[in-house]
Formats: structure tokens, sequence, C-alpha cells
């Protein structure tokens, strides 16, 4: 089968980012990449240019090849893409890091997409042994393991205290306001937290260093009960927020006793342990709080789309749906009413945005599954499908409006298919 242009340059993007993700990117492709002369970028047929059925012309730059690989259909958008859309992409590779002594720390919020009033994300690393400081925050924190094995603290409103380790394809829970901290075990770790409100910032947490160094040291030695010289060796805060540290015993090993008890709610949930939902093409797994009941503000979608195969075309009626790209590529076209459609590129590491009630489909167009999470800011996971609701409203009602042959009206499915 002969590849298309297209296809030549989508896996030639996808090993770009696969080689530069494994640190072997040679030469060669670094060169294709990076340092094309002019004449090259309009006669190598790996470059893509602006050109469909016949329209545009080619680019003779300046321009950015790789970003124009991985953003084809920016290039040479769908005939059927119309209207003006707000940006619905934004890349963790586009924002700078937050490096410590004790690992890294990176965030997609409004500030940087916009649109994503609901949710705000965070890709954090630690070391092995690295601590992220005791901590709290008014906003909610959900997080989904992403490499590695940690260690999680929180204590409830009833005092009650918490320990547990987590490892890949985990969740964690902390409600607003619950004070926690996150200790990266022996082979370190990097985990996306997601916070229920896109204004969230990382930098506003309420740090346990921060609030020591501004208070008059005799308001602690009072409410310590000790004298104020044991308070000479407190750390800066610029010292901490993450900071190594020395990898923890297992849980049961460290807990504290608690004349409270421990929490009888748990705040983590193994997600990738769950039974999926077998679609046709792919697999779905799905946690709100009738599964995970801590969870009462963030509800989540874990879905692997085979490639070749499409997240079936869908709405979301309360809520805007926050995604966060795992591996793989993919394409995912909104519809916003008023004639108005927009389509965006997606690959690993990307965070995409779809307000509530657009219309959209997801689409493995890549050789290799395409995982992916679809976050919302509610209690109850719900979508509504298109298909599924063309088949069971009256016929002469759909015919009217669409006027489709009968083939198409008897293989509308009863119940949806999710991913076909
Ligand atoms: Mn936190
Ligand atoms: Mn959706």
């Amino acid at each position: 089968m002969e590849m298309t242009r297209r296809e030549i340059i989508q896996s030639l993007a996808v090993a770009g980012v696969a080689a530069a993700v494994s640190g072997t990117a040679n030469a060669s492709l670094a060169a294709t990449v990076q340092d094309l002369p002019l004449a090259a970028i309009l006669t190598d047929p790996t470059v893509p240019q602006p050109i469909e059925d016949g329209l545009g012309a080619t680019d003779p730059g300046p321009r950015n090849v790789t970003l124009d690989r991985l953003n084809l259909d920016m290039l040479t958008p769908p005939m059927t893409d119309a209207g003006d859309m707000p940006n619905l992409k934004f890349s963790f590779s586009n924002v700078p890091m937050r490096l410590t002594d004790g690992g890294w720390t990176r965030q997609v919020t409004q500030v940087e997409l916009p649109i994503a009033t609901a949710i705000s994300g965070v890709d954090m690393r630690l070391k092995p042994g690295a601590i992220r400081e005791l901590h709290w925050h008014k906003e909610a924190e959900w997080a989904y393991m992403l490499n590695g094995t940690a260690q999680v603290t929180c204590l409830d409103t009833e005092g009650r205290n918490f320990v547990e380790n987590v490892g890949v394809g985990d969740l964690w829970y902390f409600p607003s306001g619950y004070p926690h901290s996150i200790q990266a075990l022996e082979e370190g770790c990097e985990f996306l937290l997601a916070f229920n409100d896109g204004t969230f910032s990382e930098n506003d947490t309420f740090l346990l260093s921060d609030w020591f160094a501004h208070t008059p040291k005799e308001v602690l030695a009072k409410n310590f009960g000790v004298p104020q010289s044991d308070f000479r060796q407190l750390p800066s805060p610029a010292q901490r927020y993450i900071y190594p540290g020395k990898v923890p015993g297992p849980p049961s090993s460290v807990r504290v006793s608690d004349p409270y008890g421990t929490s009888p709610q748990s705040f983590i949930y193994h997600l990738l342990a769950q039974k999926p939902i077998q679609a046709r093409g792919g697999t779905l797994r799905i946690v709100d709080s009738s599964t995970f009941p801590v969870s009462t503000t963030i509800a989540a979608v874990w879905q692997e789309i085979e490639p070749g195969g499409l997240r079936e075309m869908h709405w979301h009626p309360k809520d805007d749906e926050w995604q966060y790209y795992l591996e793989g590529s993919g394409r995912m076209t909104v519809f916003a009413a008023k004639g108005t459609a927009r389509t965006f590129d997606y690959q690993a590491g990307d965070v995409g945005y779809v307000p509530a009630n657009m219309g959209h489909y997801i689409e493995n167009r890549g050789k290799t599954p395409l995982r992916f999470l679809a976050l919302f800011r509610t209690s109850h996971y719900a979508d509504v499908s298109l298909s599924q609701w063309m088949a069971v409203t009256p016929p002469e009602l759909v015919q009217g409006d669409l006027n489709l042959p009968q083939e198409v009206m008897n293989a509308l499915p009863k119940e949806k298919t999710l991913i076909v």
C-alpha cells in the first residue's frame, strides 16, 4: 500500500518525536527538521506545503517546519473547517520548567490556554526520595501517575490521616483545602496534576515552610508551647517546594498513630486496574464519584483508540473537556455551532480543550495506539452520542433533516458505540 504524502510527513513527525524522547535523534533527522536551506524547503517532499485540492501555494518561509509537520490540519485544514475558533491546543513543551534540586514542574493554566476556564494542569517530576512539600490549596487536586511510584499523605477535616503508595496508572484526589504531600519512591516519579479551576497556579499553594517564615517567632513559640530559639533553623521556603529527601519505608512503617483514626475514605484509586469498557475501536475507563467516591469535582475517561479508530461524534451537555495526550497522535474537529468548526492535531504531552456542548470526534490516524485522558469538572461523567440519538429518534425527523438513504438509517446503532 502506497503511503500518501500526508502519511509520510506524519510518520516522519512521529519518528522525530520518538527519537527526541529516546535521545537518539540522529544528525540527518535533525538536519531535515532544523537546518533546511531555502531551496530544500520548496523541493524536499517531506516538507509539508499549504496546498490541497488545487488550492494554496508553496511556503518558502520563514517557517517552523517542525511545527508544521506536527500541525498538518493547520497547514491544510479540512475543507469543512470554517470560522473563528478560540485556540484549543497547548503543549507542555511550550511552557517554562521550574527546576529545583528535587525535580521540576511546569503548568498549563488559563494564562497559556485562555479557553480552559474549568481545569488547569501541572506536569511534575520528582527524583528518587524527593518531596513535594506539605501544602494545601483552595482547589481540589486530581492526579494521574505517569511514571514511577510515590507515597502520598493527606489529612481530612476530622483530623484523620492517610498514607498510601501509588504507581503508574493510579490516581489520587485531595479535596479543596486538605493538606497533603507527595514523595517519590526508589525510581522517582512523574505525574499529571489537574485542578478544578483554570486560573489555579502551582505557585499559589499554601506551603508549610512559607507560613512558618511569615509568622512572628513569639507566636510560633506560643502556638507550639516551646521556646522561640527552637525556630532558629527554619529553612527558607525557596529551599523547599520540591526538595531532595530519603526514600521512605512502606506506608505501614511510616503511618503515625492518630487518635481520630485513619481516614475511612480512600484518596487513591487504581484506574488502570479497572476493567475497561471494550469498544469496537478501542477501550475506555471511566472514573468519577460513582467509582471513586472522594472525587466529587473531577471525572475522567482514560481512552485508548486503536490505529484507524475514532472516538465517535458526541458532546458533553454540562461540562468542558480538558484533555491530556499520553501516547500517539490524534486529530480532533470541534463544532461550535454558527457554521464554525476547527481541526487540531495532538501529540503526547499536549493539552486539548472542548467547551461544553460543542460536538467533537477524536481520530487516530497514526500507526500506534492513541492514549489520552479526558477530564471534566463534575461529579458524574456524561455524554451524548450522535449516532445513538439518531437511532432512537423517529426516523421521519432524522430523514427530514438530513435526507439520508435507508442504508444509513438501518446502520444506526441503538447503543453508544463510543469508539468505532
Ligand atoms: Mn497539591
Ligand atoms: Mn468528549
